[in-house]
């Protein structure tokens, strides 16, 4: 799967974050507690140094609570580093944010001193959702699709905290092949980017690793058959995507599929974990 990103975008992203870095004391930056790591964007990993940083883990009711737990852990590990795991289901927890902020600066808190955030992430990852909770009111719009273009905002929060967002539009990583694949999974790249079916027997073929009784139980499949193919095939056939002829639409077959495995119709479901990447990263570095 080829993905474009444009490199005057990147340059510019580039030196909007160099600049804004120096005016801030605490990152917030946001990932997808499905794939923490292809949701990271890497210019961010160089550029963060060892800055306090809250790694929010956000759409944790879409994703397998023991492997965002493993991925706490994990990213922790990196120097100044804190995580939460969120959900809107539960806005309380992404109201903790404000406090781990003045926890992690508690000279900074004890003085009153105001305490300047910014929050970064890739496109809908869920960096608006958060705004919008921590601000009490509707300041970001939300959507589904990945955002183009928009103008950096600050926001006065309380506890002294000062919140600015994303400047300029950044992007996923793409280190491993298989990235790309896990984050149109989540829809966090565009639909027109790929072939639906393309998507969902990479999908399928995880899911009949990682995750098969969800899948057997979700499309009612009396025995689930080992090969991504035939499997998108029972499910085109159980749910009627037909063509003329009684022939499987495969196209809409697998359209139907992520749409509900997106929507966490097939239960909560992580689509990497940090033994995966490891393995997969030292896999690149010797090929
Ligand atoms: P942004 O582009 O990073 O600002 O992302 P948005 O805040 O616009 O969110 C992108 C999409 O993810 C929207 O459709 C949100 O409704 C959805 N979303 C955000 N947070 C959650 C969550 O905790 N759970 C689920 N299921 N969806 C979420």
């Amino acid at each position: 799967m080829q993905i474009q990103w444009y490199p005057g975008h990147m340059h510019k992203a580039n030196k909007e974050i160099k600049s804004s870095l120096p005016d801030v004391d605490l990152l917030i930056e946001v990932l997808d507690a499905r794939i923490p790591f292809s949701s990271q964007n890497p210019l961010l990993a160089k550029l963060r140094g060892d800055k306090p940083t809250i790694r929010v883990l956000t759409k944790t009711d879409l994703a397998d609570p023991a492997i965002t737990r493993l991925w706490q852990d994990f990213l922790e590990q990196e120097q100044a580093v804190k995580t939460l795991a969120v959900t809107t289901k539960h806005p309380d927890k992404i109201r903790q944010i404000l406090d781990l902020c003045a926890r992690m600066l508690p000279e900074k808190a004890a003085a009153n001193k105001v305490i300047r955030t910014m929050i970064v992430g890739i496109p809908n990852v869920g960096k608006s959702t958060i705004i919008n909770v921590l601000a009490g009111r509707i300041i970001a719009k939300t959507g589904n699709e990945p955002a183009v273009t928009k103008q950096q905002q600050r926001i006065n929060l309380k506890n002294n905290i000062v919140l600015s967002d994303t400047p300029g539009v950044l992007w996923p990583n793409l280190e491993s092949p298989y990235c790309g694949y896990r984050l149109a999974v989540t829809s966090a790249i565009k639909d027109t980017a790929f072939q639906y079916d393309d998507i969902a027997l990479f999908a399928l073929e995880y899911l009949l690793k990682n995750y098969p009784d969800q899948l057997q139980q979700r499309y009612q499949l009396p025995e689930l058959a080992r090969e991504p193919l035939t499997v998108l095939e029972a499910i085109g056939l159980k749910r009627g995507c037909l063509r003329a002829g009684r022939q499987i639409d495969l196209n809409k077959a697998a359209k139907l599929f992520l749409t509900e495995l997106r929507a966490g119709g097939l239960g909560s479901i992580s689509l990497e974990t940090p033994e995966m990447i490891v393995v997969e990263l030292m896999e690149l570095a010797t090929t």
